[in-house]
């Protein structure tokens, strides 16, 4: 069984105070849902103080981004190490807002996976096509690319600290979602390639979930397929009432 993940992406929103006070409101909607990893993700500047506010609940602290190095001259940088010291158990490595903005690549996604893990740290890792690419029928060659490129090198046993997230570009904050169909189609791909890039009991273990304009009113028929095993969520996560109505997807 794949123990769901249902995690917040706040991106760029929230002061220290706005960050500890939606986590304040979040804990007891959510003190329930203990078959159900919760995750959020605030910026940088409020992880230490969120961790704080968090302990002791079954909501766990992700950032949003992380660099590969240890340490040294990389001005403006953030590693994984100094994540896990602010209290992290999660980084998000790969967001199309990334790849997009900020010029990531697969093989910069790579090595910060790499270095997410080896400093303790679960690894979120985002792929996805854009509207143009799903457009001409790329959608299962880009994300073979980007899967390919973004776990390569990875051994059988990272695996446990590796979550994948599918997240279509065209459905980011755009409040289109994936059709159910659409988003299984392409979950049932990246479990058979995991399958075919490393093992079979690899793909059967590792948890794939799906973000793109997920809310209360569709997170269950998205949860019912088979290969989704979570959500990451952008816009609905940023309110405490509707971030637990998602996390509460079996009890809606
Ligand atoms: C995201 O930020 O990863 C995301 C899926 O955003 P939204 O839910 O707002 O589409």
């Amino acid at each position: 069984m794949r123990r769901p993940v249902i995690a917040g992406n706040w991106k760029l929103f929230k002061t220290i105070a706005e960050a500890v006070s939606m986590v304040n409101e979040l804990k007891p909607l959510v003190a329930k849902c203990q078959d159900v990893e919760i995750v959020v993700a605030p910026v940088f500047t409020a992880l230490s103080r969120v961790a704080d506010a968090l302990a002791g609940s079954n909501v766990k602290l992700s950032a949003q981004d992380c660099y590969w190095e240890e340490e040294g001259a990389f001005t403006g940088e953030v590693a994984p190490k100094l994540l896990k010291d602010a209290g992290c158990g999660y980084v998000i490595v790969g967001h199309s807002e990334r790849r997009q903005y900020f010029g990531e690549t697969d093989q910069t996604v790579n090595k910060k996976a790499k270095a997410a893990i080896a400093a303790g740290l679960n690894a979120i890792v985002c792929v996805g096509e854009s509207l143009a690419e799903r457009e001409s029928d790329k959608t299962f060659s880009v994300i073979e690319t980007q899967i390919q490129g973004g776990l390569s090198g990875f051994s059988a046993d990272a695996f446990d600290q590796i979550v994948i997230a599918y997240e279509p570009v065209w459905a980011i904050g755009t409040g289109k979602t994936a059709s159910d169909a659409q988003a299984q189609e392409v979950h049932a791909f990246i479990r058979q390639l995991i399958a075919r890039l490393f093992n079979q009991s690899i793909a059967d273990a590792v948890r794939i979930l799906y973000g793109g304009s997920v809310k209360p009113d569709n997170v269950k028929g998205l949860m019912a397929q088979p290969d989704i095993d979570g959500a990451l969520v952008g816009g609905a996560s940023l309110k405490a009432d509707s971030f637990a109505a998602i996390a509460a997807f079996n009890a809606l």
